[in-house]
């Protein structure tokens, strides 16, 4: 039998590295939710969505259709907006960055998300991370991680990444768009940021990616044996 591993936690904290990690282990799906808040984003920016408007967002929304396909030559998957492939676009454009968590703030948005998100998980072998994954989108998970780490440490791993794809960007701005996001997102009155009651916290400051990757296959193995005993 498979399980349903739902990842949440904090901006930048290395949750979808991980994730990735367990569906490629595990040979389960993987769905970076995040990624899907980004397209919607996107979209909104490109289109001039007004927040305000509720038939505005409604519509765009209705106009909006997010895959996520293989990558092409490396491992992972790729995320697509209406056919058009805009992996890269969503994780550097800091436009995005910005404007993300006000627009994950709208139920409307968060509504026509989740209820995409819950149909990936309906035949369970599935690893999604994100920030409502254990408490909204499944509260049935067998397994639940509320990762978390120093926000300093974040902000330097987010600025290594983000200069790796060839952006220009400082420490100091990388620090302040994480700080803000956390606080939208932990504020916000729908679904906001937190911890599940059954969630184990995992606070990966001091790890190395193999330390809690191991970490947690271990728990994983437990649940699963659990699953099937
Ligand atoms: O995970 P990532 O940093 O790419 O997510 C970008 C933003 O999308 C978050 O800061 C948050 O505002 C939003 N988000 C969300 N719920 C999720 C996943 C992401 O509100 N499940």
């Amino acid at each position: 039998m498979k399980i349903i591993v739902a990842i949440d936690g904090f901006s930048s904290c290395g949750k979808s590295t991980l994730a990735k990690q367990l569906a490629t282990e595990l040979g389960y799906s993987y769905v970076d939710t995040g990624a899907m808040y980004r397209a919607v984003t996107l979209y909104f920016i490109r289109n001039q969505v007004d927040l305000f408007h509720p038939d505005q967002v409604l519509n765009a929304l209705s106009n909006i259709a997010i895959e996520f396909k293989p990558s092409h030559g490396k491992p992972g998957q790729e995320t697509y907006l209406n056919g058009e492939n805009i992996e890269h676009e969503i994780r550097v454009n800091p436009r995005i960055a910005s404007a993300v968590s006000d627009i994950s703030a709208l139920s409307d948005v968060r509504r026509f998300l989740v209820k995409q998100q819950q149909a990936y998980g309906n035949n369970k072998g599935i690893v999604m991370d994100g920030r409502d994954i254990g408490t909204v989108v499944f509260p049935q998970a067998e397994l639940k991680l509320f990762i978390t780490a120093d926000s300093k440490v974040r902000a330097q791993r987010r600025l290594e990444e983000l200069i790796e794809k060839g952006q220009s960007t400082t420490f100091e701005e990388v620090l302040a768009n994480l700080e803000k996001r956390d606080y939208i997102d932990s504020h916000r009155e729908d679904s906001p940021l937190m911890q599940a009651k059954d969630a184990i916290v995992l606070d990966n400051s001091c790890m190395t990616k193999e330390e809690q990757f191991d970490w947690v296959m271990k728990l994983i193995n437990q649940k699963l044996a659990q699953a099937n005993g």
